[in-house]
């Protein structure tokens, strides 16, 4: 989670490696930008260029504090779709590269990937294995295609993909891709839901040490809990969902969850646990940093939250329901043309109610961890489970029926609080 992080300095054990990661990514990043724009050839799609970075510099690479090598793949592929996610390069570079402070956060899956959040927290670095890094590869076209044609796609977002090394360290790639939470908002809570429920239960006891974890299936359901949108906005979410899901199933991922962080509007900021979490990673931040933190460190009154709450309300307007099938290419102009309509609401997605009318919570989702593929380790673990349990309750299944499963869970628990509390009384009196 974003606000649990330890501040990556001069003191920490991957410092170095977290140095030279953001020195490799400026340098790659500054040298396709100042490229002129052209349109994209498969071989972009296979690119890959090798960096020696050391003391001295060469006529390739500047001088560098560490001696490293880096490695970039399809710098032009990752400048495209930079570009059609909106983002501005020269916001980019300095959001990664300014005064190289990250904040790691040690491996929050099982995976053993490392996590690291650019000083603004607006993107995640996650390390990834080599497997995931040759899929990436061997997909990049496709998920690039379905970019293009779904500007609004809930799927991670993928900004740029590297590998480093250092003398005698191992090779480790890493991926940039989107922060999904807002750095200027309080996450009330987070689920990460797959639509299984076998391993999907973070122990209810342990929420009283971790009060922000990170919540599953099982912990949602036992709340009764629902993605609170009214017909407009769940038809448009679950239509670009489906889309979504029939891409991963395409190419045969599996694993993927949707994350999902939950903005109460009522409780605002109040609770200022940004800034309780600076106090614990930036205890002594020098003037300058302090000044750039501003955005960070400054928390709205909850006077300001409450206006800002009304504010928001008042700008989301009311949508009529559309049909399903049209609901992705119904969406509003501005919206194809930003490509972030689930974005949107202050970067996230506003509940709403059965009447579209603005709800109460502001939701920050979207797809992530795609880059599973079933293979050869899955089957087999899928032929294990597979002796014990019921099929629809194991997490490794195929991908065609992973999906499937996914997409019934998340449109099932996607119904207006006035929808839920409809059904909740009908389940009661049946
Ligand atoms: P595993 O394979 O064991 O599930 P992993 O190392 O592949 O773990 P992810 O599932 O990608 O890790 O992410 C783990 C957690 O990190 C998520 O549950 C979420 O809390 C956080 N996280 C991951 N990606 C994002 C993102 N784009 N935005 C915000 N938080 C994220
Ligand atoms: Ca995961
Ligand atoms: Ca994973």
């Amino acid at each position: 989670r974003v606000v649990v992080g330890t501040k990556v300095d001069e003191h920490h054990e991957n410092f170095v490696r977290a140095y030279n990661m953001l020195t490799g990514i400026r340098f790659c990043v500054s040298r396709v930008n100042a490229k002129l724009e052209r349109d994209l050839t498969d071989a972009d799609f296979v690119a890959k260029h090798k960096y020696s970075f050391d003391i001295t510099g060469s006529e390739l690479t500047p001088s560098a504090k560490y001696d490293f090598k880096f490695k970039d793949y399809a710098p032009w592929v990752f400048r495209h779709l930079r570009a059609s996610f909106g983002l501005d390069p020269a916001e980019y570079l300095v959001s990664l590269t300014s005064k190289y402070i990250l904040s790691e956060l040690g491996s929050p899956g099982k995976s053993g990937s490392f996590f690291y959040f650019s000083r603004d927290y607006k993107y995640i670095i996650k390390t990834i294995h080599h497997g995931e890094h040759k899929f990436l590869r061997k997909i990049l076209k496709d998920y690039y295609s379905h970019v293009l044609d779904n500007p609004n796609t809930l799927l991670s977002q993928f900004y740029g993909l590297h590998r480093v090394k250092m003398p005698y360290g191992k090779k480790v790639h890493f991926v940039v891709m989107n922060n999904l939470f807002p750095p200027h908002r309080d996450i009330h809570r987070t689920f990460d839901l797959k639509g299984s429920t076998i391993g999907r239960d973070y122990k209810e006891d342990d929420l009283e040490k971790n009060p922000r974890a990170t919540l599953k299936d099982l912990n949602w359901l036992r709340r009764n809990l629902h993605l609170e949108f009214g017909p407009a906005k769940k038809d448009m979410f679950v239509a670009q969902m489906q889309r979504d899901v029939a891409l991963l199933q395409k190419l045969k991922i599996m694993d993927y969850s949707m994350l999902v962080g939950i903005h109460d509007l009522e409780r605002g900021n109040e609770e200022n646990l940004r800034d309780k979490t600076l106090q614990v990673f930036q205890p002594g931040a020098d003037k300058p940093e302090e000044a750039q933190m501003g955005i960070l460190t400054r928390t709205p009154s909850k006077m300001e939250s409450a206006k800002r709450a009304r504010e928001l309300r008042a700008t989301v307007k009311k949508e009529r329901p559309v049909p399903m099938a049209q609901a992705v290419d119904k969406m509003p102009d501005e919206a194809h043309r930003r490509g972030a309509y689930f974005y949107s609401d202050d970067g996230g997605f506003q509940a709403t109610h059965e009447d579209n009318a603005p709800g109460e919570e502001i939701y920050y989702l979207g797809i992530i961890d795609c880059l599973t593929r079933y293979n050869f380790v899955k089957k087999a673990e899928h032929f294990w489970k597979g002796m014990g349990g019921h099929e629809s309750q194991i997490s490794p299944i195929p991908p065609e029926r992973y999906g499937d499963r996914f997409i019934k869970f998340i449109s099932g628990v996607t119904m207006s609080r006035e929808q839920g509390e409809k059904e909740r009384v009908s389940n009661v009196l049946a």
